[in-house]
């Protein structure tokens, strides 16, 4: 679905610059759980907020190439370089603004993140189904269809919903998405607000808010570390199932090999910003060539 090469975020603090990630190169294939696994601070998080901006506004602090692979593209461009794989950056404006580019949703490790306290959960899912559905309408660009993700995104693009007028049909689909994620009485939590809701409940609705966005890719940012070890195993389930279900690919960041082990097709090893280690589970797993990956397995009790 996506190949990014060399991607590369530097950010200048007072200390001076800080290479977070350094020439990073990975496939996000169709319908797979990727994982990425490395210590705090080895470049993970960053490394999926850059792939987003790569795709939406590259040259800022980030730098590197994606291509991506869309059926719609290869028709309108047979002569795409690498068989259905276009460069995103060399695509004409005339296409960019014709068809849609990859979209992508992400959750978190705190899902009050991703929430405003002060609506009802019900609401800001209705919020991003709308914002979706005016993207589906006007597919002006790659970057209008990554709105689902985050209220800030929302106004940074200068689409605020307007509350007091959200169609009852997107408030049908908020219901719809909460129903999916495995909220009992969904009809009733909508009109909750977030702290009315447990962490593992939460989590659920964070997972129904991107859904909203009809990812092709949902990044999950460590979304389990801070659950209890029965609610995570369901949201592993859940989101498995989604995964299944929708064939949307995951990128899934965690520092748990448990994890990795029981929901990735392949996984990334990053260290110190870069990705020093790829290759399926069983590779990685059983034929470890980096020494902080041997580390990492020796430490499994
Ligand atoms: P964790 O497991 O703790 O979430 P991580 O692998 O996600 O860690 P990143 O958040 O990607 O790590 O950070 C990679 C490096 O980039 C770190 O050294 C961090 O200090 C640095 N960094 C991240 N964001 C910024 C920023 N806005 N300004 C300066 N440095 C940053
Ligand atoms: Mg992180």
């Amino acid at each position: 679905l996506l190949r990014v090469r060399d991607l590369s975020t530097r950010f200048f603090t007072e200390e001076g610059q800080v290479n977070a990630v350094e020439s990073v190169s990975f496939d996000v294939r169709d319908g797979e759980i990727l994982g990425i696994v490395g210590e705090s601070g080895s470049g993970k998080s960053v490394t999926a907020l850059s792939l987003i901006d790569l795709v939406e506004s590259p040259g800022r602090v980030t730098s590197g190439q994606v291509w991506y692979r869309n059926p719609d593209l290869a028709e309108e461009f047979p002569d795409a370089a690498d068989g259905e794989f276009v460069d995103l950056r060399e695509l004409p404006t005339r296409v960019r603004r014709t068809l849609r580019g990859p979209s992508f949703s992400m959750i978190f490790q705190d899902p009050m993140s991703s929430f405003n306290p002060s609506i009802t959960v019900g609401e800001q899912i209705a919020e991003a189904v709308e914002v979706q559905r005016r993207a589906n309408a006007n597919p002006r660009s790659t970057r209008s269809r990554t709105q689902g993700y985050g209220l800030g995104r929302f106004i940074l693009d200068g689409v605020v919903p307007n509350r007091d007028y959200t169609d009852p049909e997107s408030s049908r689909r908020a219901v719809e998405l909460l129903e999916q994620v495995g909220i009992p009485d969904p009809e009733q939590r909508a009109d909750e607000y977030p702290h009315q809701f447990s962490g593992g409940m939460l989590q659920r609705a964070m997972i129904a808010q991107a859904l909203a966005g009809e990812p092709d890719v949902l990044i999950a940012d460590e979304p389990t570390t801070a659950l209890d070890v029965t609610i995570q195993a369901q949201i592993l389930n859940l989101l498995r199932d989604l995964q299944d279900e929708r064939n949307m690919s995951i990128v899934m960041i965690t520092h748990d090999l448990g994890v990795i082990a029981r929901m990735c097709d392949r996984v990334c090893v990053m260290y110190a910003g870069e990705v020093v280690e790829r290759g399926t589970l069983a590779d990685v797993f059983d034929r470890p060539v980096h020494p902080y990956t041997e580390g990492l397995l020796g430490s499994i009790p």
